[in-house]
């Protein structure tokens, strides 16, 4: 038997039988683990608050074979003020969702568990930034860091730079990870019947959303959310972030439908 030391996002939680729970733990050093919580739905439990669900805590933890189980637990932060918000707290189950995704069992991931970490915290204490701003910013800065980067620099056809006078509509080839002018795209179109697809996935980039994406690509990961973008370029960031993320992932997440649901109701 031996006990390890290790701090960790607890980003699942499962009931066995009465009194039990399995959690799964995010942590920077050993990737994704699971672990049993001995009685966490007794009231004299003293591991129940910080064995719930998006709490980050320090665990001492039992390995006992190939299975671990929580031996201590004192929480370093509860991002409680996700729970009291509706649209916020399903948008923190989809986050969660995406670094299981992601997070494997064995390998460390400091650099996801630090943007799952800012990301639940600027939800919980950042209710000025519209939660579509700060879910759009995870999806993109993660497809960055995975190694699925854009090149954001020209159009990937013209060399075309973005900006200056004759600006037309630019999107991003979601699937070729470059972007397109909107000249480009045109004549994209012209080589098609009427009304026939173009194929691949394109995302349109009005006004500021091009410099977001760059502003994500090389910001500092505690300055994530420091950039501007008008209310009404949001719905064009919001939707380019989640594309481009979830085509690299290669499917979709029942959370993110319960998140879309919520937020148009
Ligand atoms: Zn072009």
């Amino acid at each position: 038997m031996e006990d390890i030391a290790v701090k960790g996002l607890v980003i699942r939680e499962v009931q066995v039988g009465e009194a039990d729970k399995l959690i799964t733990l995010l942590t920077p050093d050993l990737g994704r683990i699971a672990a049993s919580v001995k009685g966490a739905f007794s009231l004299k439990s003293k591991n129940a608050a910080s064995s719930q669900l998006l709490t980050y805590s320090s665990f001492i933890l039992r390995k006992k074979g190939e299975r671990y189980y929580v031996r201590e637990s004192s929480y370093i932060e509860n991002f409680m003020n996700i729970r009291y918000d509706l649209e916020r707290l399903a948008l923190a189950n989809y986050i969660c969702d995406i670094a299981y995704d992601i997070a494997t069992d064995t390998e460390e991931n400091p650099e996801l568990v630090q943007l799952v970490l800012n990301t639940l915290y600027a939800l919980s204490e950042k209710q000025e930034i519209p939660a579509g701003k700060i879910k759009g910013a995870f999806e993109f800065r993660l497809a960055v860091q995975e190694g699925f980067m854009p090149d954001l620099s020209c159009c990937g056809r013209c060399g075309r730079e973005p900006g200056g006078a004759d600006g037309g509509e630019w999107a991003l080839d979601i699937m070729e990870g470059m972007l397109l002018c909107g000249k480009c795209m045109d004549e994209k179109r012209e080589l098609l019947p009427e009304d026939g697809d173009l194929g691949g996935i394109y995302a349109p980039l009005p006004g500021k959303v091009t410099d977001a994406l760059r502003y994500l690509e090389e910001a500092e990961p505690k300055k994530i959310l420091a950039f501007s973008l008008g209310a009404k370029d949001l719905p064009a960031f919001g939707n380019v972030c989640e594309k481009y993320l979830l085509n690299h992932l290669g499917h979709g997440f029942t959370s993110l439908e319960y998140y879309r649901k919520i937020r148009n109701t």
